[in-house]
C-alpha cells in the first residue's frame, strides 16, 4: 500500500491525505501535553478512547444540526473528516470555574459561573494560546463578524447538549475547547465544527464526588489518567465490559472480526 501523505503533527493528532479530495484522515495518539507542551508525557490507549468518545459526540451533534467535519470512523485510532481552513480561535465555554478563569479572576475551583461564558484563544503556540476579545478577532480579521456569530450560536448549542448528554451520565461538564474551519465551497464558506471533543479538551467531573476525569489528572499528577479517561468511555456505553486492559474491553468492529466474530 502506498505511503499516506503526512499534512500535519500535532500534540495529540496526525493528519494525513484522505482517500478522496476535501478528505482528511485524523489520527489520534496516546502523547499528551500540557503547560503548551512544556509537561509531556504519554496515556496509554488515550489515542483509541478519545477517537471513539470523539465520534460519539459529534454524531450525536451532527443528530441535532450541528454541521461538523466528521464523516466517519475508520479503525481504532482514525477519522474520516471534511477538510477544513481552520479558524485560528481555541473557543472556550466554561460553566463552572476552573483552570485558567479560576487563576485569572481569583474564583473558587468548582464555583458555578453566574452564566455560560464563551473566551476565545488565539491558536499561536510561541505565543502561548493568548485570551483575545472579539475586537481583536474582527481588527486582525481571524473571523467575520457573521463567522462569529454563527461560532458562539454553535458554541451554545452544543453546551446546552453536552451538558445534557454529560449529566445523564454523572458527569458535570466544568468546561471545554471548540475549534471551528471553514468548508469552501467555490467562492462561499460557512463554518463548521472541527478538531475533536474528548477528556483532553474537557474538564468533567463526576456529579457525586467532583472527582476530575479528564486531562487535569496529567496536568496536576493525580495518577490514574487511563482509568479516568475510560470511566468517561465506559459511562458513555464504549466500553464492553470491565476488565480494565485495553483494546479488550473495546466494542470495535475491527476486534469481533479479528476474533472472526
Ligand atoms: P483553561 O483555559 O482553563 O486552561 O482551559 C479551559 C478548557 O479548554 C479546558 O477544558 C481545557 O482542557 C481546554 N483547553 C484549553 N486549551 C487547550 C488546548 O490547547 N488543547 C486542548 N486539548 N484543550 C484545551
Amino acid at each position: 500500500m502506498a505511503r499516506r501523505r503526512q499534512i500535519y503533527e500535532g500534540k495529540a493528532k496526525i493528519l494525513y491525505e484522505g482517500p478522496e479530495p476535501g478528505t482528511i484522515i485524523q489520527y489520534f495518539k496516546d502523547d499528551a501535553t500540557a503547560f503548551n507542551a512544556q509537561k509531556k508525557g504519554e496515556i496509554a490507549g488515550k489515542g483509541v478512547i478519545n477517537n471513539r468518545i470523539s465520534e460519539r459526540i459529534f454524531t450525536a451533534l451532527g443528530g441535532i444540526g450541528v454541521p461538523t467535519h466528521f464523516i466517519k470512523r475508520l479503525n481504532m485510532r482514525e477519522q474520516l473528516v471534511r477538510e477544513v481552513e481552520i479558524v485560528p480561535l481555541e473557543v472556550i465555554v466554561r460553566n463552572y470555574a476552573a483552570g485558567t478563569i479560576a487563576k485569572r479572576l481569583g474564583l473558587t475551583e468548582g464555583e458555578r459561573l453566574p452564566r455560560t461564558v464563551i473566551e476565545y484563544c488565539y491558536k499561536k503556540d510561541e505565543l502561548g494560546d493568548p485570551l483575545v476579545s472579539e475586537e481583536h478577532i474582527a481588527c486582525f480579521g481571524w473571523a467575520s463578524q457573521e463567522e462569529m456569530n454563527d461560532i458562539a450560536d454553535m458554541a451554545i448549542r452544543i453546551n446546552d447538549f453536552m451538558s445534557g448528554m454529560f449529566a445523564g451520565i454523572g458527569i458535570k461538564l466544568v468546561d471545554f475547547k471548540l475549534e471551528f474551519g471553514r468548508l469552501w465551497d467555490n467562492d462561499f464558506s460557512r463554518i463548521i465544527l472541527a478538531d475533536e471533543i474528548s477528556p483532553d479538551s474537557c474538564r468533567l467531573w463526576d456529579a457525586e464526588t467532583d472527582k476530575k476525569l479528564d486531562k487535569d489528572r496529567f496536568r496536576q499528577d493525580l495518577g490514574d489518567v487511563a482509568d479516568a479517561y475510560q470511566e468517561v468511555a465506559r459511562r458513555l456505553g464504549l466500553l464492553k465490559d470491565d476488565k480494565g486492559e485495553e483494546g479488550a474491553v473495546l466494542d470495535f468492529d475491527e476486534h469481533r472480526n479479528k476474533r472472526g466474530k
